[in-house]
């Protein structure tokens, strides 16, 4: 029987055996709370498009990181950090121009009802925001996610993490529902999902909770990454909002065009979120994340409480995001990520036919999910096979991660730039690493 895993747990260092130097040093900063990638954790020194550079030499090519999600140090976003860090750098209680071009910039983007937007500083604060909005907007408290969701750190959202929790059970305000996948639901996924969410609902209403939302990844990466078939969601979503809860999209791993189908992951699946979030990849490693929202949603939260963010949504903020979403449409990496992307799952899926070690493959665009199993070809999951498969991607010099329930299911997210060469290189190591 498979270990549910945490998502922190996942190919992490294990800080109980020890270490020196560099490991050393880092746990006597950071304590119990420091979680470092791989068994031996790696001194990175710089990094540059979709490659990395360790401090004793080694380049490696990385499809682990959705931050750099236009490429590592992209010069067009240095550059507008640099410029505008040199010039003024304030909060958001002064008019600053760049903050407003921005926030236009980004409004172009999403649908024309969620017309405001607040600016926080993690994905986990607007997250947080997004909760209590939506309870302020429904009179209803009850949440929905998925049975391995994250949504981020601060306490009301990690209630609404379950991958995040360790030992406490999860409070009786959230309900969760399987992922989107055939195991759970069999063939039709929208009709299971669907079902699913409204038995959530009803065990919400029997707890005296009642619905405010369903708060759902629409590529539902810690799950293990669902993409298909697109509109899947549709049908749950629309069951949430007409019995008048909210449907939240996270958009903080799918969102800014890495799907390839879609600049935001929601929009495979042809819904009208009520609040939209969004995170990791809006200013490409600048620490920066928002909510979007209707203006009468926001106001009826603000008429209780006042919210203001002191470093969210700061003119550096704005001129990173504004240079991320200039490289994305400048350099077509929405469609680059379709392009590549498809190539790279058509590589990777003649690498899985021959190996009796791929049980699956899923994903849409430049984020794909492999699940590795057991030698005894019975389809379970081997979440020691997966981490043996991402130590000897390591030592190709490729980085990849882990997800899913179990820890078996290999991430595969390189950052939008990834060219053709590098997605061969991937497959080659890949297949390399399957073999035994
Ligand atoms: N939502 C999702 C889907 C995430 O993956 C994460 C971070 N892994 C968050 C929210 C939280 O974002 P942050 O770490 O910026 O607070």
């Amino acid at each position: 029987m498979s270990r549910v895993r945490q998502i922190l747990d996942m190919n992490a260092f294990d800080a109980s055996a020890g270490g020196g130097g560099a490991v050393k040093r880092r746990l006597d900063n950071l304590g119990a709370a420091s979680v470092l990638f791989y068994r031996e954790p790696i001194e990175m020194v710089a990094a540059r498009g979709a490659w990395m550079e360790a401090r004793d030499g080694t380049r490696y090519l990385d499809f682990y990181n959705n931050v750099p999600s236009v490429g590592h140090s992209h010069p067009e976003v240095v550059a507008a950090i640099s410029a505008q860090v040199a010039r003024l750098n304030t909060n958001t209680r002064y008019l600053v121009g760049i903050v407003d071009d921005y926030l236009e910039a980004l409004k172009d983007k999403l649908p024309a009802d969620l017309a405001n937007v607040v600016m926080t500083c993690s994905g986990s604060e607007a997250n947080d925001l997004a909760i209590r909005i939506a309870r302020a907007v429904s009179g209803r408290t009850g949440f929905i996610v998925t049975e391995t969701a994250y949504h981020g750190n601060t306490a009301l959202v990690t209630e609404a993490s379950p991958s995040a929790l360790k030992r406490s059970p999860l409070p009786g305000h959230v309900v969760t529902v399987p992922a989107p996948e055939n195991a759970a639901y069999g063939d039709d996924i929208a009709e299971g999902f669907r079902a699913a969410v409204v038995a959530a609902m009803k065990a919400l209403e029997a707890r005296g909770h009642g619905t405010a939302a369903f708060l759902a990844d629409s590529i539902f990466s810690s799950d293990g990454i669902f993409a298909d078939p697109a509109g899947f969601l549709r049908p749950a979503v629309q069951a949430v909002q007409e019995a008048g809860g909210l449907f939240v999209a996270d958009e903080v791993q799918p969102g800014f065009g890495r799907t390839g189908d879609a600049f935001w992951g929601y929009e495979r699946h042809g819904i009208a979120p009520d609040i939209v979030t969004m995170g990791k990849p809006m200013g490409n490693g600048f620490p920066m994340a928002g909510m979007a929202a209707r203006p009468e949603h926001l106001a009826m939260f603000c008429e209780d409480v006042g919210y203001f963010n002191t470093f969210g949504g700061n003119p550096v903020a704005a001129a990173a995001g504004l240079a991320v979403l200039k490289v994305i449409a400048q350099e077509g990496l929405q469609e680059n990520a379709r392009r590549v992307g498809a190539h790279l799952k058509a590589g990777l899926s003649q690498v899985a036919a021959g190996s009796d070690r791929v049980t699956q493959m899923r994903g849409a665009g430049l984020f794909l999910g492999i699940d590795l199993g057991t030698k005894d070809g019975s389809g379970a999951e081997d979440a020691g096979y997966t981490v043996q498969v991402i130590d000897r991607m390591r030592a190709a010099g490729v980085l990849i991660g882990a997800a899913g329930r179990y820890g078996a299911t290999l991430k595969v997210r390189p950052p939008l730039c990834l060219n053709m060469a590098e997605a061969d290189r991937f497959i080659e190591a890949f297949e390399k690493a399957v073999r035994g």
